[in-house]
This record gives structure tokens, C-alpha cells and sequence, in this order.
């Protein structure tokens, strides 16, 4: 069972991992490989780019994220060089190579600075150094070739000798830089699991694949406004997160409550959870402390048994939900839950430790672990009420009650 569960859990994470910036590259991989968008790729090539680059604009405009403005923009101007003045462009420059050489390593590294970067708007002072810090690049690389085209010779220099790194055509800088971000968003991935993170992925990949594609294969254009597509798409999923998730504990927030509450079924149990005396917790370790424990207990929370799904219902207070349980099935997951709580000592981050005592009567100063206790409250649809929302009222009469009788219990 425990098994099952941890198993579940870890083809959830991959899934996540995978969903919808992965599909979205996987899909339009396979599409173009075999040939099935064929008929319709030069009408499909010839407005695709300006369309993302139009919706791109217009999300990160409305939703103020300036982030996903520049990466379309990046992601276009990039493109439309490239069809201009890459190798066999329809221009015909004459360093199309160099062009293209420069493009693919000023890309994943540009990718990579905006990732890192804080949103701070589009059109303000910020905003302006960004767009120009965009548009100095191609500039940049037009006069090193007019000027200095001995430094171009560079970018195709080979740093290291070894039988592996020579087999592709492609210059060594451009492995290096593509290796380098493919990491950054790997481990930014694993330390913070944002959708954004995940987009800047799967579309580094894609820019990969519309890059090779440059050797002869078509379709550069479309990988490229699916780069800018899954951006898109992870900044909506970014918007949903915000609307259904808490930002604190990353637990669903009461709007996901609101939408489990209307699928559930005749037979399920509620509980509403709150954490003792937490006003005199913050009062003497400070709000900050409060948040982190706020977060470890939230994370207790979410690993209850019994296909409990857990929600911040608000401040201190949790619900989880327990579709087509009875309350007496619940009751010992929510025991073990109270008494894993009750046991752990929450160890503090550094940063987060009070620096001073809040409250001068108290005489700890800067612990290094700390508990809580909860006190919780369940109910089931019964002869008198049958609503979900009935069902929450009579879970928190019944967390009232658990109040009473002591704290630190599950009462019913
Ligand atoms: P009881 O055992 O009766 O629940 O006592 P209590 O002090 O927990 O209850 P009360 O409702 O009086 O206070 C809740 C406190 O929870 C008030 C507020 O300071 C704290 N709280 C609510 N939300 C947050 C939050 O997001 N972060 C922190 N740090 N504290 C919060
Ligand atoms: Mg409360
Ligand atoms: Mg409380």
C-alpha cells in the first residue's frame, strides 16, 4: 500500500515533469518527422511565428509578465534571423554559418539570463534595458562580422579533444551553453517545481530541435513558435497555480475545496484541522517562523493516509476530504496525522530563526526546533444534512468541540 502510494506519487512528479511543455514538444517532433504536417508546413511556417509572438505579447502584457514578453520576443527575433540571414536564408548573406553559430549559442544563454531574472514589468525603465540588452545582440554580432570577423573564427573553436565531442557536426560552444542551461532548468526544476521552470525546458529543447532543423530538416520556424507556445503555456499554468494553490504551503487553496466539494458523492467524510495557540506561536518566535511551520505541518498534512485530499482553508486552519469514506474508516489516519505532528520537532532554517525575543517574558531565544500541536474536527453526511458545505459546518462545530475538550484531539 505504502508502496503504491510512493509509486503513484513519483509517476505523478514525472507526469508533471512532462506535462503540458514535454507533450507539446514531443507531439510537434513526431509531427514534423513523419511528415504529417507536410501539406500544410509553408502556410503553417509563414505566420506561425508572428501569431506567438502576438498572443505572447498580449498574455505578458495582461498578466504582467514581462518574462514571457522577452522570451517571445527572443524566441522570434532569433527565428526570423535565421530565416533571413542563417545558412541558406533567403537573403543569401554570405556568414550565414557564423550567423547561425552565434544565434545558437546566444540563445540558450539568453533562455538562461531571463530565467533567472525577476519580473519587474514591461514598461518601465527595466523593461527598456531588457528589450535593449534583446536588440544590441544582433547588432552586436553584425558588426563583429563586419569589423572583426577573425573573433567569429572562435565560436567553432574546439575546446576539448575527445572522439565523443567531434562526431556531430556542431561547434563544441554550442554543446557547452545548451549542456549548461538543459542543467540550470534541470536543477531549478528539482529545487523549486514552478510550471515556468518546466517551459523554459521544454522549449530550450525545442530551440534545439528548430536549430537542427536548420541542417535540413524543416520545420526551424514551427520548433521555434513551439518554444514560444510552451511558454505561453506554462505562464497560464502559472496563472491557474495562483488561482487554485496556496503560494505558502503549496497545498490546494479553498477554490480547489470549492470544486472538490461539487464532485463528491453521496459517502465521504470531512475534517477541518487547526493549529493550537497559533497566535501565541507567532507571538513569541515572530511571523516568520510561524510561516515555516505553517509550511512542515502543511506537509504532514499532505501526506495523510486513507485518500485524504488535503486544502489550506484558510490561516492556520486546513480541510481534507475524504471522498466515499465513512468518518470511522478516517479516524485513524487523522489520529496518526494529529500524533505525527504533535511528535515532530520542526527544525528552523537560519535565516528564519527570531533575532531578538519578540516577547519579552519569554525566556527561549533562537530555538533550533520547535512543535505544535493541532486540534481537529470530522463529520459525515448525516439523517439531518447531507451538503458538502453542511457537512464543513458540522466538521467545525466538532473542531470546536475537539478545542474544548483540551486541544491537541480528534473529536467527531
Ligand atoms: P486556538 O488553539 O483556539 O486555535 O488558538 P489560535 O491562537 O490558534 O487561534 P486564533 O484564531 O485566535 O489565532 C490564529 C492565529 O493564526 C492568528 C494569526 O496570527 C495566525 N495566522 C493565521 N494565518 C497565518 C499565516 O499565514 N502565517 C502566520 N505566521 N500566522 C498566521
Ligand atoms: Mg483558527
Ligand atoms: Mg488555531
Amino acid at each position: 500500500m505504502v508502496l503504491t502510494a510512493a509509486t503513484a506519487g513519483i509517476v505523478k512528479k514525472i507526469l508533471g515533469f512532462f506535462l503540458p511543455g514535454g507533450l507539446v514538444f514531443i507531439t510537434a517532433l513526431l509531427c514534423i518527422q513523419r511528415g504529417l504536417v507536410d501539406p500544410w508546413l509553408t502556410h503553417i511556417e509563414k505566420f506561425a511565428p508572428y501569431l506567438i509572438l502576438g498572443v505572447g505579447f498580449l498574455l505578458g502584457w495582461r498578466f504582467h509578465r514581462s518574462r514571457l514578453a522577452f522570451v517571445i520576443l527572443l524566441l522570434t527575433l532569433a527565428d526570423r534571423i535565421l530565416y533571413y540571414f542563417g545558412p541558406g536564408g533567403v537573403t543569401g548573406f554570405q556568414s550565414g554559418k557564423e550567423v547561425f553559430q552565434a544565434t545558437a549559442i546566444l540563445l540558450p544563454v539568453n533562455l538562461a539570463l531571463f530565467y533567472l531574472v525577476k519580473e519587474r514589468g514591461i514598461f518601465n525603465l527595466q523593461g527598456l534595458m531588457k528589450l535593449l540588452f534583446i536588440l544590441a545582440q544582433p547588432l552586436a554580432v553584425y558588426l563583429l562580422l563586419l569589423k572583426q570577423p577573425q573573433i567569429m573564427r572562435y565560436l567553432s573553436y574546439n575546446f576539448i579533444n575527445h572522439p565523443l565531442l567531434d562526431k556531430g557536426n556542431l561547434p563544441q560552444a554550442i554543446l557547452f551553453t545548451y549542456a549548461a542551461a538543459i542543467l540550470l532548468f534541470m536543477i531549478g526544476s528539482l529545487v523549486s517545481p514552478k510550471p515556468i521552470v518546466r517551459g523554459f525546458f521544454w522549449s530550450l529543447l525545442a530551440t534545439a530541435a528548430a536549430l537542427h532543423g536548420m541542417n535540413g530538416v524543416p520545420g526551424a520556424a514551427i520548433f521555434f513558435s513551439v518554444a514560444g507556445f510552451i511558454i505561453i503555456l506554462s505562464v497560464i499554468e502559472t496563472a491557474y497555480a495562483m488561482a487554485y494553490h496556496d503560494e505558502l504551503t503549496g497545498l490546494p487553496a479553498r477554490r480547489s475545496l470549492n470544486t472538490t466539494m461539487q464532485s463528491l458523492g453521496r459517502h465521504f467524510t470531512i475534517a477541518m484541522l487547526d493549529i493550537d495557540f497559533f497566535k501565541k506561536f507567532n507571538d513569541r518566535y515572530g511571523h516568520d517562523v510561524g510561516d515555516q511551520v505553517l509550511c512542515l505541518v502543511a506537509s504532514h498534512i499532505s501526506r495523510v493516509g486513507g485518500g485524504g485530499k488535503p486544502f489550506r482553508y484558510g490561516g492556520e486552519e486546513f480541510t481534507v476530504v475524504f471522498p466515499g469514506k465513512s468518518k470511522k474508516e478516517v479516524i485513524p489516519h487523522l489520529e496518526n496525522l494529529r500524533e505525527s505532528i504533535a511528535r515532530a520537532k520542526f527544525g528552523l532554517r537560519g535565516k528564519n530563526r527570531p533575532k531578538k525575543r519578540p516577547n519579552k517574558r519569554t525566556k527561549t531565544t533562537s530555538p533550533k526546533t520547535v512543535s505544535v500541536t493541532i486540534s481537529i474536527g470530522a463529520a459525515e453526511p448525516g439523517p439531518h444534512y447531507n451538503k458538502p458545505a453542511e457537512v464543513i459546518k458540522a466538521a467545525d462545530k466538532a473542531l470546536y468541540r475537539a478545542k474544548k475538550k483540551g486541544r491537541n484531539c480528534v473529536a467527531t
